[in-house]
């Protein structure tokens, strides 16, 4: 295919993964990312096995086990009393999926990306370039930056999250909105976590409009933590707005006294919190020669722990659609045709299980229960 150049917007996990496994296939990529500095904010993910063999397949799922935890066992608990209503195996998982559960530090995530980028082309990362707008034709598109500059390629892919640029500039009718929902977020040190909780390795623990999750990171030397809670009250957006301990403990009033003391524990300056977004599916991604991937296509709440999974997914699928096309139109609707279906699915399943997590009459249904860790991002047809 006659492609000289696919510019992607935005050095997220997304991204990234989509600039190396289209450098893997022979693509020539420039990744245009509106930060001053190309970094991840520091946050624990859960890497499943479906993402797993996308990193696989991207050559870096070995280096990115090297740096994370697999987590051992996942325990639901009761929310008041911190009884086990169900524990879930790292063999359990394994038998059933392939492969373990990881849980991942971003930033661990991202540097092991972005160096296996950078490693098959030092200039292909561009930092403080904020996408404004574009146009495009039959020969390109035309990208322009808040900085003045622009930049011509035959491919755009805007990978640039929740509240994406490129698709509110596809798609101006459309925006995010708050969904009733306030994140907590902290990494606590091992030293400060109460020792029933350690033991424990990862609790879930759902109660009436609340839901909080942790689990080990970098080999169990920091707790990740989140807490996610009903509220109409409040809707700020962005990772990074701080919060109080006292606060995150008012709105866990009634947990487990351990879960409280880890709440109360947080180093200060260690705690975050902020309005998650949603979106609707969209019925195309693409438009000409551009596309999405990762959240700017198919934002989803976090209660399946899949969004960055599917970006990683998304992005294998695209190498893969460009590797198998002879036109830039034939790639894009062999990517979409690929993707979008999987994506409004969990996108959707994701709502869903928000619903039944935050009602204790309801049973809970995982990522594994539903069978998404089954998927094959480097076999299916693409
Ligand atoms: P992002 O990570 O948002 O990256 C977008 C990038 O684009 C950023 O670098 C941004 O600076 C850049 N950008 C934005 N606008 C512009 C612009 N105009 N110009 C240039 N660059 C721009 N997922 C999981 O798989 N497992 C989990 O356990 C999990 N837990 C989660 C917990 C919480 C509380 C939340 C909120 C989410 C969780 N997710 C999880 C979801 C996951 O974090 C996201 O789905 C994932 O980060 C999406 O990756 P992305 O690359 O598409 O977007």
């Amino acid at each position: 295919m006659d492609v000289k150049k696919i510019a992607i917007i935005g050095a997220g996990i997304g991204g990234l993964a989509a600039a190396l496994a289209l450098q893997r296939r022979g693509f020539r990529v420039a990744v245009y990312e509106r930060a001053k500095e190309i970094r991840e904010i520091g946050a624990g993910v859960i890497i499943t096995a479906n993402a797993r063999r996308a990193l696989q397949d991207l050559g870096v799922d070995e280096e990115l086990v090297a740096r994370s935890s697999v987590v051992s066992v996942f325990h639901t608990c009761h929310f008041a009393t911190g009884e086990v209503l169900r524990a879930v195996t790292s063999e359990d998982i394994q038998q059933k999926s392939g492969l373990a559960s990881l849980g991942v530090h971003r930033a661990d995530l991202h540097s092991v990306l972005m160096e296996a980028v950078l490693a098959n082309d030092p200039d292909s990362l561009h930092a403080d370039c904020n996408f404004v707008s574009l146009a495009q034709d039959g020969a390109g598109v035309t990208v322009k930056f808040a900085n003045g500059a622009s930049t011509q390629a035959d491919v755009l892919v805007g990978a640039d999250g929740n509240a994406s640029a490129v698709r509110s500039f596809m798609f101006p009718e459309e925006e995010p909105k708050f969904n009733g929902q306030v994140a907590f977020r902290s990494l606590i040190p091992d030293a400060l976590v109460p020792a029933s909780v350690r033991n424990r390795v990862s609790v879930m623990s759902a109660g009436p409009g609340r839901y909080l999750l942790t689990y080990p990171l970098r080999g169990g030397k920091i707790m990740n933590l989140v807490g996610l809670v009903q509220s109409d009250a409040w809707a700020a957006e962005g990772w990074a707005i701080p919060a109080t301990n006292e606060e995150f403990a008012q709105a866990y009033a009634g947990y487990e006294p351990d879960l409280l003391e880890l709440i109360r524990n947080i180093p200060a300056g260690d705690l975050f919190k902020w309005g998650l977004r949603d979106r609707e599916p969209l019925k195309t991604w693409t438009v000409g020669r551009v596309t999405m991937l990762g959240d700017a296509a198919h934002p989803m709440t976090p209660f399946l722990g899949q969004g960055a999974c599917l970006a990683l997914e998304d992005a294998l699928l695209l190498g893969r659609a460009f590797a198998a096309s002879e036109t830039v139109s034939e790639a894009l609707k062999r990517y979409e045709d690929a993707r979008r279906p999987r994506g409004t699915h969990v996108q959707l399943s994701s709502r869903e299980e928000g619903l039944t997590l935050q009602d204790p009459s309801k049973k809970r249904r995982t990522a594994q229960d539903r069978g998404l860790l089954d998927y094959d991002p480097a076999t299916v047809s693409v």
